[in-house]
């Protein structure tokens, strides 16, 4: 399955079956559906008997075992943050395992999956590649996020990307090009993802059965699924509460800030703050709020007691705070800081 907006990216691509690229790196925001693309693509490279149009046909003995998750020439690689939350088919289940040669099983049972896509995973592409078709047709890899491979991993796929070999295809999908190492880069047709026209994705949020649809789509940067994922987001009710304080401007209670979302990830919260942000600038600018236009009258409020100098210095401070989000900090005492530090930006 293809999402509406897709098909035009669909169609383009199609053109390219005469003389498929080795490695194709399909790219653009996160949110608008490119790895069920992938996999789409991928069933439609492995389907033994496609439409004219380069759809799978749905029920040859590939796309059978493609739907079930074991076709023999197929493989999806994600780190193992997500594996198990990935179907490797492209009918939006999220039941099935995926990727299951990715998987440490030496015994570190009690760390915390990896977020990283690491080098053992890209070494067993290596001796994917060398074996031969099962089917006698395409082998296909899935990459992603391409961005998430480290270093190392990296560099043992460049080995595979500067060799081609016949009868492989590589589909890296990426939200973050300028993450990649830009050798891999290089080794690829680069394929920018097509964003939905806001009637698109307001016609397709419309069908999902989630209240206040467009909130939804304002706040996730007009991306619908990372709208339709905000929805059934289970921190919702702290978001709203993160809301409600920001909007104290400085009456904010950093320390009941730090007390409810302690046990939240920093970079979720991270991601909150710099949305107000963005949209307190833009206030400031006479422009209208991107990410909460629920709450332009709170806003608007912030916008005309903060300081412009202290406000640019503090999204600043939120920025750096992003680059070493992902390290073991305390985030309670994190969350405080962020918010004493937020309430210095209101003169009044
Ligand atoms: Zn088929």
């Amino acid at each position: 399955m293809i999402y509406p907006w897709q098909t035009g990216d669909w169609q383009r691509l199609q053109q390219l079956r005469v003389h498929w690229p080795h490695a194709l790196l399909l790219h653009g925001q996160s949110g608008i559906g490119k790895f069920a693309f992938a996999q789409h693509l991928a069933q439609g490279l492995l389907c033994e008997t496609p439409a004219a149009n380069g759809e799978p046909c749905g029920t040859c003995p590939a796309c059978h075992w493609f739907s079930q998750g074991n076709h023999p020439d197929y493989r999806v690689v994600v780190p193992e943050i997500l594996a198990g939350f990935v179907a490797p088919s492209g009918d939006g289940k999220s039941d099935a395992p995926a990727a299951s040669d990715d998987n440490d099983d030496d015994g570190k049972k009690s760390r915390a999956p990896s977020k990283e896509i690491r080098i053992k995973q890209t070494l067993a592409l290596v001796d994917f590649c060398a074996l031969g078709s099962h089917r006698g047709g395409l082998r296909v890899v899935v990459l992603y996020p391409a961005e998430t491979l480290n270093v190392e991993a990296s560099n043992a796929l460049l080995k595979t990307l500067e060799e081609p070999q016949p009868g492989i295809v590589f589909l890296l999908v990426a939200s973050r090009i300028d993450q990649l190492l830009p050798t891999i880069v290089s080794r690829c047709r680069q394929w920018p993802m097509s964003l939905p026209t806001p009637d698109e994705a307001r016609s397709w949020m419309s069908a999902q059965d989630v209240d206040d649809s467009a909130a939804l789509l304002a706040e996730a940067g007009g991306a619908p699924l990372r709208a339709l994922a905000l929805a059934h987001d289970e921190t919702r009710p702290l978001r709203d509460f993160t809301l409600q304080q920001l909007a104290t401007g400085a009456n904010c209670d950093a320390f009941a800030c730090g007390e409810n979302l302690q046990k939240l990830p920093v970079p979720v919260v991270l991601g909150w703050l710099q949305r107000w942000l963005y949209d307190l600038l833009a206030q400031h600018m006479a422009r209208r709020p991107r990410y909460f236009p629920g709450a332009a009258k709170a806003l608007a409020r912030c916008a005309q007691s903060a300081d412009p100098a202290a406000l640019a210095r503090y999204t600043k401070t939120v920025t750096l705070q992003r680059v070493v989000e992902n390290h073991p900090l305390n985030a309670r005492l994190v969350f405080e800081e962020l918010f004493i530090a937020y309430r210095g930006i209101f003169t009044a």
